[in-house]
């Protein structure tokens, strides 16, 4: 069998497509174009790159892009004031804190004062809880892009049996209570879970974020399962050519559908900051 690819790329140009109608509709509603806000503090070229990619996706969409570049020797008071700033502006209706934030500024303390309702990442203790106590939240890009590649090639979640390997704050554990929520039975993974492969094996749906190259593969698959892979990796043996946490060659024979890397989960996370 060789599974079906989930191709991410032709999804976030459909969706492209979409959210440039919604943002002329929202713009013709509110009288004004409502913008995001990029706050990034520091010179970290990978940074600098991946706001450089959201700005590009909000121009293809027409939305207003603002960057707020900060030195890196910026304190946490004049960080969190500039965020409140931007909390009372209302033609900036999201933002995101670009992470990581250099070593002295506190993620926790930086996250507690964006307003909640901009808070477009949902990097904040209030999108947190209230994605935790199944509200209305505002939740982090890359498990809502899993989420909306599961939905968008018709994976039917209720009642199947879904691993996600990896329990971060950004990923794994968020895309943990999303599958929750579109009623799968979850079990969630992590670096002390003794025998991977066996509840890797039991899954109907595995979503992987584990930052370790090619963990799960071919040979863990329930055959037919669907994979979602968010691993982002260069390792030493791939030539410089990105990897998944999925080994792709052995796992695209077994499971039934697939997202590649990269291609795959990259491209629609930052369409749904968008
Ligand atoms: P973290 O390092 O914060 O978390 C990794 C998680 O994987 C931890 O919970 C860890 O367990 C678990 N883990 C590590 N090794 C193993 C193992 N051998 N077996 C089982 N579980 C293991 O990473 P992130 O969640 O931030 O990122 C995960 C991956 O997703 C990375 O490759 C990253 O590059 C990628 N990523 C992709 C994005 C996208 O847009 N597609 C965006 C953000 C990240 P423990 O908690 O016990 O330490």
């Amino acid at each position: 069998m060789t599974a079906r690819i989930l191709d991410g790329r032709a999804l976030a140009k459909q969706l492209t497509g979409e959210l440039a109608a919604e943002a002329r509709q929202l713009a013709a509603d509110l009288g004004f174009a409502p913008a995001l806000a990029a706050v990034l503090v520091g010179e970290d070229p990978a940074s600098r790159a991946y706001i450089g990619s959201i700005e590009r996706i909000c121009g293809r969409v027409g939305l207003p892009f603002r960057l707020v570049a900060m030195p890196e020797a910026t304190t946490e008071a004049e960080v969190r004031a500039e965020l409140i700033a931007l909390n009372r502006q209302r033609e900036v209706a999201g933002i995101i804190v670009q992470m990581p934030l250099p070593p002295h500024l506190s993620a926790r303390v930086v996250a507690q004062t964006l307003a909640p309702e901009k808070d477009i990442d949902g990097i904040t203790p209030t999108n947190a809880g209230r994605l935790a106590l199944g509200l209305p939240a505002l939740v982090p890009n890359t498990p809502a892009g899993g989420m909306e590649i599961l939905r968008r090639y018709d994976v039917p979640l209720a009642g199947r049996r879904a691993v996600v390997v990896g329990r971060s704050s950004v990923v794994g554990t968020p895309m943990a209570l999303l599958l929750v929520r579109a009623d799968a039975t979850v079990t969630v993974c992590h670096s002390r879970t003794p025998d991977l492969a066996a509840e890797v094996r039991r899954a109907d749906v595995v979503a992987v974020a584990a930052g370790r190259p090619r963990l799960v593969t071919g040979a863990m698959l329930k055959p037919g399962a669907v994979v979602v892979d968010f691993g982002i990796n260069f390792p030493d043996d791939a030539g410089g050519k990105m990897v998944g946490d999925v080994d792709f060659a052995s796992a695209v024979e077994v499971a039934g559908a697939i997202t590649p890397v990269p291609g795959g989960t990259g491209p629609v996370t930052n369409m749904m900051l968008v």
